[in-house]
């Protein structure tokens, strides 16, 4: 058994799961208080009378094959949020436990320990570096109660990659401490490998994908969380029985097969393209005070007036999002890379705003 168990909730390792109906695809289903019929137009391949399989072969096999894992080791969710929520429930006791985070960061790891009562320890990215992680920091700060680390590589919002030799260090020295869950969400526009190769090394490590980006399938709400085999089992103890809809299932099979992964690829592409001509037509304005680098689909932009740069996005039919509320982002906006003729509208009607033409 991976010893990195014994952190988890006593409770959640002595639970009982709840039984759902059995997945017996040569048997007709009278064991599940279904409809026996279709609704009127249900073209959707099981029929959405039937609840679907729960963590289906199919879905798990292609995941496991699409991020180059055992599907022993991938548990799919709505989405990598679903991932963060079941970590949290599963390792952290409410009241004793907490997470810790490095802001400025994705919402969600603080939003989740909060609704499970669990703390939550901030140790900041060094902004003067870049947004670098501060790995002495992070292992000071760690101390029995955190259970799990979140880093996000690259860092939604400043965009930046973290080093991975950074984040091994803390696989290694939290071997038998806490759960480094790395968030790779937006590791496709990087253009360097996942993390996953080092699984086998790091019995603690936890990696999150979605294909809610690169995927383009936001609206699907599917991501993969991958991990040690014993650590997805005691996640399916957790998770909701049939977690997954019908329609889920069937949008990733089909928008993730090989003809996909090629146009996902050509439009990652684009994407960096532009996200390099935004960059270099956004800097030179002067409402515009620095473009940081960035390793994602989104650029962030610290401005002279970041208020007169929102107006002037929405006067352009655009809305971009405001980070301002969080650490060391106090003049900051975040722009996700959009189409070239979005780019060019959002460019033309900043440099309005700043008296200049585009
Ligand atoms: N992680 C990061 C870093 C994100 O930015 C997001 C969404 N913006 C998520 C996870 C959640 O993505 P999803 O639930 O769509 O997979």
């Amino acid at each position: 058994m991976n010893p990195i168990l014994k952190l988890a909730r006593p409770d959640i390792l002595s639970l009982q799961p709840y039984q759902h109906a059995a997945w017996e695809p040569t048997l007709e289903r009278m064991h599940a208080n279904e409809m026996p019929w279709r609704a009127d137009g249900d073209r959707s391949g099981a029929g959405l009378n039937r609840y679907p399989e729960p963590q289906p072969d199919a879905l798990i096999e292609h995941l496991a094959h699409l991020y180059g894992v055992a599907p022993k080791s991938v548990i799919a969710g709505r989405g990598s949020d679903e991932g963060i929520d079941l970590l949290v429930r599963a390792f952290c006791r409410a009241g004793v436990d907490s997470v810790l985070i490095c802001p400025p960061t994705f919402g969600m790891y603080k939003v989740s320990a909060r609704i499970q009562g669990a703390g939550v320890i901030e140790v900041p990215l060094v902004k003067e570096r870049g947004f670098e992680l501060d790995v002495q920091a992070v292992l000071a700060a760690c101390n029995e109660n955190v259970k799990l680390v979140f880093v996000c590589t690259p860092n939604n919002p400043t965009g930046n990659l973290l080093d991975r030799a950074s984040i091994e260090t803390l696989c290694t020295q939290l071997s038998d401490k806490a759960l480094v869950v790395v968030d790779e969400a937006y590791i496709e526009f990087a253009g360097v490998p996942s993390m996953v190769s080092e699984l086998k090394r790091y019995p603690n490590l936890v990696i999150l994908r979605t294909l809610s980006k690169a995927y383009a399938l936001a609206g699907a709400r599917c991501g993969a969380l991958l991990a040690h085999e014993d650590i997805v089992s005691l996640l399916a103890r957790v998770i909701t029985p049939y977690a997954l809809p019908t329609h889920t299932i069937d949008a990733v099979l089909e928008f993730t097969n090989a003809a996909h992964v090629a146009e996902s690829k050509q439009r990652i592409a684009l994407i960096l393209s532009e996200r390099a001509r935004l960059a270099e037509r956004l800097t030179p304005l002067p409402l515009i005070k620095k473009v940081w680098t960035s390793d994602s689909n989104f650029i962030l932009v610290d401005c002279n007036d970041a208020d007169a740069v929102l107006r002037a996005a929405l006067a352009a039919g655009l809305i971009i999002r405001d980070p301002r509320s969080q650490l060391g982002l106090g003049s900051c906006l975040r722009i996700s890379i959009g189409t070239p003729e979005q780019n060019d509208r959002l460019v033309r009607g900043v440099a309005r705003a700043s008296g200049v033409a585009a």
